[in-house]
């Protein structure tokens, strides 16, 4: 039995999803962020087990036949994928479990995994200010931060499949924002409890 919940937050790259959650971290108690695996390299200051667990297609195909994952999915020409083995750890430990993954994962967790997943789209207030910001990143090539742009005019699309929108306006406001959707994931229960808790209810 899971007695964990999930968050998924997805959103164009460049959205800022990992500032928010930085900016977060201290108010929304105990999570597990689960660690993405992809086959695209590294950025400029990302490290191999924190940011993400690089590594080649191969092994990556190697762990889609294994059924290692519990969603992966293409983005940009790369694999990302989420490993089942911590998240249901973690689940089970009773923790808040949050995703950072794509329209096309959101998805599969969805299917999998509906009664205990809150989601959110985080987003910048426009297309203009999502490509400034990928260029002041300075962690991508220009035909890189093309192809990001491309997809984000695809990805907005899906913003009303997701319980939240949070615009990423300023850091402090979406912060905000994030803590009360963070804690408000938290209060949900799987199927399972439910109908465990009205048995107890009803004596
Ligand atoms: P993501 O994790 O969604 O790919 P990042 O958190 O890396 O996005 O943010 C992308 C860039 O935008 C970073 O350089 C970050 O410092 C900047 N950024 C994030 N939020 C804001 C904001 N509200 N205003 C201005 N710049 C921001
Ligand atoms: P980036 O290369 O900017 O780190 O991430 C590119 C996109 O891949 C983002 O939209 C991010 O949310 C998504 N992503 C990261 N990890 C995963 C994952 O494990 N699964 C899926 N489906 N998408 C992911």
């Amino acid at each position: 039995m899971q007695k964990g919940a999930i968050l998924v937050l997805s959103g164009p790259s460049g959205a800022g999803k990992s500032t928010i959650i930085n900016a977060a971290s201290e108010e929304i108690g105990e999570y597990y962020f689960s660690i993405s695996t992809t086959t695209r390299a590294p950025r400029v200051g990302e490290k191999n087990g924190i940011d993400y667990f690089f590594v080649s297609k191969e092994s990556f195909e190697e762990d889609i036949k294994a059924g290692n994952f519990l969603e992966y999915a293409e983005v940009h020409g790369n694999y990302y994928g989420t490993s089942l083995k911590p998240v249901r750890e973690a689940l089970e430990e009773g923790k808040l479990v949050i995703f950072d993954i794509d329209v096309q994962g959101h998805r599969l967790v969805r299917a999998k995994m509906n009664d205990i997943t809150t989601s959110a789209f985080i987003t910048p207030p426009t297309l203009q200010a999502l490509e400034e910001r990928l260029r002041a990143r300075c962690t991508d090539d220009e035909s890189v931060i093309v192809n990001r742009i491309e997809n984000a005019k695809h990805e907005i699309k899906a913003l009303g499949e997701y319980d939240f929108t949070i615009i990423n306006d300023t850091v402090e406001k979406a912060a905000k924002e994030f803590v009360i959707v963070a804690k408000a994931a938290r209060l949900k229960q799987s199927r399972e409890d439910e109908a465990k808790f009205i048995k107890t209810w009803l004596g």
